[in-house]
């Protein structure tokens, strides 16, 4: 059954709480809407949006080709344990003609040949790595000599900034312009960055940025880097007032994913990382899902084989998403789930104070609720859920102390608020099933409920745009 102390929970009378989504549905019911069948709503005068149920089906846009691929032998058919170097696994993320791999394996920092591939990835002679204090001792040295090895016509500079979500600013980025500057880099240079979402999301906007957009590869090195933030090119920095207020579209020469530098990555933030595989599994890949609930123990555990095949398999996740939707006008928000309360958490309770994958559980946890409220999706979900962000040591509420004026002031600049709509990704209907819906803002309240901080959708009839 849904929680209820941690839950967005929902002021419907209780007989109107349906068991399951094939139950009676006070808000679908109301617009004539069903779970099972395509359906068009039209509200506030709004454009229809158009609600079609399960998997993904989109057509691709025309001018970009084909789909994704991954070109190794499945990563589970090694044996269990054994870290597998050697060629890499490669995700092609297709953009046209701003497609490129994403290369995935151990050992791929000892292999000057992929970065050096200087017609696609590096371009120009000069390349600055950006990284931070935590990763710099850890692993500058190595991503400078495969830049370098065997090849002195490339300059590298670097610059190391503080770590830390609360340095994802305005006066840190500008320490990578001042550098950049200092050391006279051209149009033709290649910014690196090296580290996790922090510097990849801020090496990304700086790179977007300067002069006009420069040459950029990602070198992320948390679980969170690997499988999200690496990967589709969305850069920027927070604002005081809201997570990732201040950024741009920006995608990257390429990816190269060292699983090795996982290692020495420490196990809250390897946790963190797994938030984003989960969901994954739960808005598109419920395959993907139930492997996850087989084998959480050996993600926890580092086994290599496991990471590696969570990794790839959420870069294909991602990449597919991206490929069709690259600027989110749809389908790519859908990978938000969970994250308005997140960001919510995040900006609400100081950033740093949780790390970004744990604020995304509990608003995961919100989130799925919140969509076993509406009826739409079965109780067993709202079990699993909760039983794999447990195994992963994930948090299953947001923190105790954040009140119900944090959430309503921190939600309402959400980057998917549009046309007055508070936007939320919701699941619905059997496992792997999410919509993008609409709710008009001033029907989202947040209830005061101490001490656990519950918000709330009540008083009137919900009016609900499935945008997606
Ligand atoms: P992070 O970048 O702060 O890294 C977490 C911590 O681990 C830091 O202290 C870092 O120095 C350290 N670290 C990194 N790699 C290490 C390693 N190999 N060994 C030891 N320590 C290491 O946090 P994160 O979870 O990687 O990323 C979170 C950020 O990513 C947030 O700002 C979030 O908004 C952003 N994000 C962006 C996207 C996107 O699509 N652009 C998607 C998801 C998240």
């Amino acid at each position: 059954m849904a929680s209820i102390s941690n839950a967005f929970s929902l002021s419907l009378p209780s007989n109107r709480i349906a068991n399951s989504s094939s139950d009676f549905n006070p808000i679908t019911s109301a617009l004539s809407l069903r779970v099972n069948k395509p359906a068009k709503v039209s509200l506030f005068g709004l454009d229809s949006g158009e609600f079609s149920p399960g998997r993904v089906a989109v057509s691709k846009p025309s001018g970009i080709g084909g789909r994704i691929c991954a070109n190794a032998t499945p990563v589970m058919d090694q044996p269990v344990g054994e870290k597998s170097s050697g060629a890499p696994t490669i995700v092609e993320v297709d953009l046209g003609n701003r497609s490129y791999p994403i290369y995935i394996g151990s050992g791929l920092l000892d292999q000057p040949e992929l970065l050096q591939n200087f017609d696609r990835h590096v371009h120009g002679k000069k390349v600055i790595v950006v990284t931070n204090t935590t990763i710099a001792p850890l692993y500058l040295d190595k991503v400078v000599e495969a830049l370098t090895k065997g090849n002195t016509a490339v300059s590298v500079e670097y610059v190391i900034l503080p770590d830390g979500e609360k340095f994802k600013d305005m006066d840190t980025l500008m320490k990578v312009f001042d550098k950049a500057n200092e050391s006279r880099l051209d149009r033709r240079c290649t910014f690196v960055a090296l580290g996790g979402g922090v510097i990849g999301d801020m090496c990304g906007f700086a790179a977007a940025s300067f002069l006009r957009s420069v040459n950029f590869i990602q070198i992320p090195t948390t679980v969170m880097a690997q499988v999200d933030s690496s990967v589709g090119g969305k850069t920027g920095i927070n604002h005081p007032l809201g997570k990732n207020l201040i950024g741009a579209f920006y995608q990257p020469q390429c990816v190269l994913i060292d699983t090795d530098t996982l290692d020495t990555l420490p196990d809250r933030e390897l946790a963190s990382g797994l938030a984003e595989v989960i969901k994954y599994g739960l808005i598109r890949d419920a395959e993907f899902f139930e492997w996850q609930e087989k084998n959480m123990e050996k993600l926890i555990a580092r086994n290599p084989n496991a990471l590696a095949y969570a990794i790839k398999r959420s870069c294909e996740n991602k990449a597919e998403v991206v490929s069709f939707d690259e600027k989110e006008s749809g389908l790519r928000a859908t990978l938000n789930l969970g994250h308005t309360f997140g960001h919510t958490i995040e900006t609400g309770f100081g950033y740093g104070q949780w790390l970004h994958g744990e604020a995304v559980a509990a608003g995961t946890v919100m989130a799925v609720d919140m969509s076993y409220r509406l009826g739409w999706i079965d109780s067993s979900i709202v079990k699993r859920v909760d039983d794999i962000l447990l195994r992963a040591k994930l948090p299953t509420a947001p923190p105790e102390t954040m009140t119900v004026e944090m959430f309503k002031s921190v939600m309402a600049v959400d980057k998917k608020v549009a046309d007055g709509l508070l936007r939320l990704i919701l699941l619905k209907g059997p496992l792997g099933n999410c919509v993008f819906t609409g709710f008009l803002l001033i029907e989202v309240h947040c209830r005061s409920l101490v001490p656990s901080c519950n918000v709330s959708i009540y008083d009137k009839p919900i009016k609900i745009k499935h945008i997606y």
